[in-house]
């Protein structure tokens, strides 16, 4: 299995200089387990999202789409099974008094604390929702927690949904929304965080189609991932549960795993999550969420197919994917003591940034002349303008974020009205005429694959 050998260091200083990813709270010395996105970081994200948004929803005629609150009834959570199942068994060190989850150490095959030897206590279950009060008083009945996942929040609208959009058996729900999770360990810089974003379809499909459409959508999620997201279809696989790891409410369940650096762990679940939530709410809010078939008259609560992901675990791998170190340096211009360049290979679709303008040199007329060029682009690209340091830095600058396209205006361009365009992955340099350089950026980025 191919193992990914990305320095996370690099890559975490890289994400923090170059503006996508900062650590929260960082000037008062951090929050654990929390991240922020800084600008490159939220295009990237944007464009990640909108991608599925594309794939799950636009594309199709059988997806709608859902935003619901973060903050729900209790009697949602009780239903669910999270109050009552939704934990991770934890482990203390009794020198250190640092806690562990005791299923990390057993997959690792450590007895011991990681940290200073010490014993460890046996595991006790915590409960990984996060807890506030709605209202003045602070008691139990004023207890709300924040969504653990997005999934719940549709299906407590299934009745609406249906009612609203007169959407037929199969057909799905998809929400792009902030979950919350009382992590105890965080090791992998964003992996596993608190406050993560989900990106869920919950798939509404006859009884006993419903394995059928599982296969369906397991395939449809790694075919995103490898043909749209531009990950390498050597780093992704799917790993199916063994009977034993099934939630309570799954019969079938895979998980599309990514060779991190840190290992090869899930990016991407996909549950067939039966009729479990349905039924489950159903038979506490006294509410009969069931279809009828318009044929057949037949009502029956429908089993449902879950693909849900996070953006900042997919974001990771994105970044882990395209993160190429290039020894030796690429650069045509010479740079004393350089030994080594980075070229974030992005897929044009996600890339942030897609076209970076640079004039030559300081002259107030090249300016000018970048300036309305890259105003012009930005019609149709996501564009950067940069007049800072030597051409050779600059085109590091953008290979270090993945921009595929740099257009350098020189004096020539007053005369001869062309430019010279630079391509990412190549470094091949040629002069297109401004008037063409639209459809000529949209030309090569079609050709660009990852
Ligand atoms: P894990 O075993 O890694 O804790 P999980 O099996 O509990 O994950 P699910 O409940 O299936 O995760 O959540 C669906 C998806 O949400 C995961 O595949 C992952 O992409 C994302 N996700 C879950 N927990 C986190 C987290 N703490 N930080 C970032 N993303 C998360």
């Amino acid at each position: 299995m191919a193992k990914n050998t990305v320095s996370m260091d690099k890559l975490i200083s890289l994400a923090k200089q170059r503006g996508f990813i900062f650590q929260s709270s960082e000037i008062y010395g951090g929050f654990a387990g929390g991240y922020d996105l800084g600008p490159l970081g939220v295009a990237l994200a944007e464009n990640i999202k909108n991608l599925w948004r594309k794939k799950f929803i636009q594309e199709r005629d059988d997806v709608v789409a859902l935003d619901s609150g973060i903050l729900m009834a209790s009697k949602t959570w009780e239903a669910s099974g999270h109050i009552s199942n939704f934990s991770d068994p934890l482990t203390e060190c009794k020198k250190c008094h640092k806690r562990f989850r005791a299923d990390h150490l057993e997959e690792d095959g450590v007895t011991d604390c990681p940290e200073c030897g010490g014993e460890l206590t046996e595991p006790k279950q915590f409960n990984l929702m996060f807890q506030t009060h709605a209202g003045p008083t602070q008691d139990k009945d004023s207890v709300v927690y924040l969504r653990p996942e997005t999934a719940q929040g549709i299906f407590v609208n299934f009745d609406n949904v249906l009612q609203s959009s007169r959407m037929k058996v199969p057909f799905g729900i998809a929400q792009i929304g902030k979950a919350f999770r009382n992590e105890i360990t965080f090791r992998n810089f964003i992996f596993r965080v608190r406050e993560f974003e989900q990106m869920e379809l919950e798939y509404f499909v006859k009884p006993g189609e419903d394995e059928e459409q599982f296969k369906y959508w397991r395939q449809f999620c790694m075919d995103f991932l490898t043909n749209d997201i531009g990950l390498k279809k050597e780093n992704a696989h799917f790993r199916d549960h063994e009977k034993e790891e099934l939630s309570h409410y799954s019969k079938s369940t895979t998980d599309i795993e990514y060779d991190y650096p840190f290992g090869t762990k899930e990016l991407w679940g996909i549950a067939n999550r039966t009729d479990y939530d349905l039924k489950q709410h159903s038979d506490h809010s006294g509410k009969k969420l069931e279809y009828r078939d318009p044929h057949s008259n037949e009502v029956f609560t429908p089993f449902v197919i879950e693909p849900s992901v996070g953006v900042s675990r997919l974001l990771l791998a994105v970044l882990v994917d395209a993160y190429d170190v290039v020894e030796g340096g690429r650069s045509t211009t010479t740079d004393a003591n350089k030994e080594e360049e980075v070229v974030l290979r992005l897929h044009p679709a996600i890339a942030p940034v897609q076209v970076a303008v640079f004039p030559l040199s300081k002259k107030k007329e090249l300016q000018d002349r970048a300036q309305g060029i890259a105003k012009v682009l930005r019609a149709d690209f996501r564009v950067q303008y940069d007049e800072s340091g030597s051409i050779g830095r600059r085109y590091r600058r953008q290979d270090e974020i993945g921009t595929l396209h740099c257009v350098t205006i020189d004096f020539d361009s007053l005369e001869d009205k062309k430019v010279t365009v630079r391509h990412r992955d190549t470094m091949e340099q040629e002069r297109v005429a401004i008037e063409e350089l639209t459809d000529y950026i949209k030309e090569s980025a079609s050709n660009i694959s990852t």
